[in-house]
């Protein structure tokens, strides 16, 4: 049996250190992931003797502030593409952007990019957090779950589930994020139980597993928690309350004017953005950059790719939101006539455009679907839109 689980007082007022607190019994969590584990596309993979490390790394990756339901058919469709570490390290940059664009947070993209062409010219995959960790792109997090799951390192990831359900065994009443560190300790001491060491990965997964489905933010299922008898914020009927958070500061709002060029083969004007900063190394429907006041037309008309025509502003506005701001962008519109891209554009297939763009860039091409095309405004004709 765990022990039970101290007082709120006790767990909150910092006197205690993490390897005193109580810990829950890792041997119930295991039994309870045997029988309940999520069917997930990554677990369904060879995992004899171990996990592949590439694709432990991959799903890692992807599942970073996105669903796994959104990364489900992403990830299998990902290793279509790029099976291996070796397939990945040497495709190009652009087959890369095309491949993640969608999924948000590309700087993830880039960094799993850089990784593994250093990890392609290594001996073999590292082993270690501390090594992994020299990898570049490679953070704690990820480093923790590719050590513990494809390499049974004794190692626990701390991810929001995870800090959820550590802030709920413990009671802990510190908010967010102030109290990441003493929390990433109190789940890192659970792995000192020999049940935890003994199946590192299954302990971390399990984990994972608890705080998706049954620790989740609102409403935990608390009767079916193998880890209930052990819980300090349950015992207290804080559960709903915790963890706490620090408030967030409003987003402030930007702007940004772009511009959507097509020639005469219906082919639209698209740029690769600079590979540093946001959305950095995708491509974009050129634009002014992003800024706190609303572009006017006389401000914006300047920055346009091709000087001199007759630019039409779309009604409407596209909104993106952003970790640190919230997006409003126009498009304006203008027919353009046959020739070369300028330097640093390139026309592109509007399919393959939109297919190969990131969200934001989706969104405002959205704006195009209520829209009829360039050069027919007025003039009632078939619309030929771009998908
Ligand atoms: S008992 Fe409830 S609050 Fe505590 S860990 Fe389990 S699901 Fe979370």
């Amino acid at each position: 049996m765990p022990p039970a689980p101290k007082t709120q007082a006790a767990r909150t007022a910092g006197a205690e250190t993490p390897e005193a607190a109580a810990a829950p019994d890792a041997s119930a969590l295991l039994a309870w992931y045997d029988r309940q584990a999520r069917d997930l596309p990554w677990r369904r993979d060879a995992q004899v003797p171990r996990p592949d490390p590439y694709r432990v790394w991959l799903s890692e990756v992807m599942l970073q502030q996105t669903t796994v339901a959104a990364v489900g058919p992403r990830y299998a469709r990902f290793l279509d593409r790029f099976p291996d570490l070796a397939s990945l390290a040497a495709a190009p940059w652009e087959a890369l952007a095309e491949e993640w664009a969608g999924l948000g947070y590309y700087a993830r993209a880039r960094n799993l990019h850089a990784g593994a062409k250093a990890l392609a010219a290594l001996p073999a995959f590292p082993d270690t957090v501390e090594a992994l960790r020299g990898i570049p792109g490679i953070g704690p997090y990820t480093a923790a779950a590719v050590a513990a799951i494809a390499f049974g390192r004794p190692v626990v990831p701390v991810d929001g589930n995870v800090e959820r359900v550590a802030a709920r065994l413990f009671a802990e009443a510190t908010p967010l994020p102030a109290a990441k560190p003493r929390l990433a300790a109190l789940a890192q001491g659970w792995m000192a139980q020999p049940a935890a060491r003994a199946r590192p990965g299954d302990f971390c997964q399990a984990l994972f597993d608890l705080g998706a489905t049954l620790c989740t933010p609102r409403r935990p299922a608390c009767a079916l928690c193998p880890w209930m008898p052990a819980c300090a914020a349950r015992a207290a009927g804080l559960q709903q309350e915790l963890p706490r958070k620090a408030a967030k500061k409003p987003r402030p709002t930007r702007h940004g004017m772009h511009f959507l060029a097509e020639d005469p083969e219906g082919r639209i004007l698209v740029r690769r953005r600079p590979d540093s900063g946001l959305l950095g190394g995708m491509l974009e429907i050129p634009g002014t950059p992003w800024r706190d006041a609303a572009w006017t037309m006389a401000q914006a008309l300047p920055l346009a790719p091709i000087p001199g025509l007759d630019w039409r502003a779309l009604p409407g506005q596209a909104e993106h939101g952003f970790t640190h701001f919230e997006l409003r962008m126009g498009l304006l519109r203008a027919a353009a006539p046959a020739g070369a891209a300028p330097a640093g554009f390139a026309w592109m297939e509007p399919a393959a455009a939109r297919a190969a763009m990131p969200t934001a860039m989706r969104r405002l091409l959205a704006l195009l679907d209520s829209s009829p095309p360039a050069g027919a405004r007025g003039t009632p004709r078939r619309s030929r839109r771009t998908p």
